[in-house]
């Protein structure tokens, strides 16, 4: 991928540029997988407005990059073996693996940590079963959460929109044109009260469509501890993102 660059303070930061359907309007940064500066712009965006658009807001590059570059450092490698801790509803619980002679894995959290029983006890395998069973808890976990708040607003005549589990990378939930609300089931390893704030985001959406200022006087009314589950998506999201 071609490289570029722009420079402040003395330091020269090198991007590539990216395009992405979604992105129609604005540019957004990102840090790829070798922590390396993404810039992700609209197609119709000359490389050259790309440039002078990030030029002048160099400085906030230059802290973008930082920010990111150490989170990604912090994100955990995993192993998925006997004791490793992993993340469920915002706490850590350790692996307990046994091996079993049945033919499926089953996973059960209790006080002690995630009860893993399994005819396959390597990494690949555990690692499949706890993406099962994080999704699995999502799908219950979501679902009464979405009934929930869908009963509080008054917009959806108590009726819970329809619902759907997808793996994302950065996105945690999205609510289409039809009304279908999709979330993230990586969500599930967040605390409850992020799983509730970006529900009730996405219930705000059946209404306004938009994030005007309707919306936010909608997410206010829903769930006025949007602010803080936000911030706390914002800061530890990497984590709960790639654990
Ligand atoms: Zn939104």
């Amino acid at each position: 991928m071609k490289r570029f660059s722009i420079s402040t303070d003395g330091q020269v930061i090198e991007y590539e540029v990216v395009h992405r359907p979604a992105v129609k309007r604005r540019i957004h940064l990102e840090l790829g997988g070798r922590g390396e500066l993404q810039v992700v712009a609209p197609r119709r965006m000359s490389k050259r407005a790309i440039q002078s658009a990030l030029q002048q807001k160099a400085h906030h590059v230059a802290r973008f990059l930082v920010k990111a570059r150490s989170q990604q450092q912090a994100i955990p490698v995993f192993n998925y073996v006997d004791g490793e801790q992993h993340l469920y509803l915002g706490q850590w619980y350790s692996l307990k693996i046994r091996h079993t002679s049945g033919r499926s894995t089953g996973i059960e959290l209790s006080a002690d940590g995630l009860q893993i029983l399994t005819p396959r006890a390597d990494g690949e395998g555990i690692q499949g079963g706890l993406v099962n069973w994080y999704r699995k808890q999502a799908a219950h976990l979501f679902s009464d959460r979405l009934v929930f708040f869908s009963r509080t607003a008054p917009w959806t005549r108590g009726e819970s929109p329809p619902m759907r589990l997808r793996l994302m990378k950065r996105t945690w939930g999205s609510c289409s044109s039809k009304g279908v609300i999709t979330l993230n089931p990586h969500l599930v390893k967040a605390p409850p009260r992020c799983i509730d704030y970006v529900i009730a985001h996405e219930i705000c959406h059946l209404k306004e469509h938009n994030h005007g200022r309707g919306f936010y006087a909608l997410q206010e009314q829903l769930y006025p501890g949007w602010r803080e589950a936000k911030a706390h998506l914002r800061d530890n999201g990497h984590i709960y993102l790639h654990s």
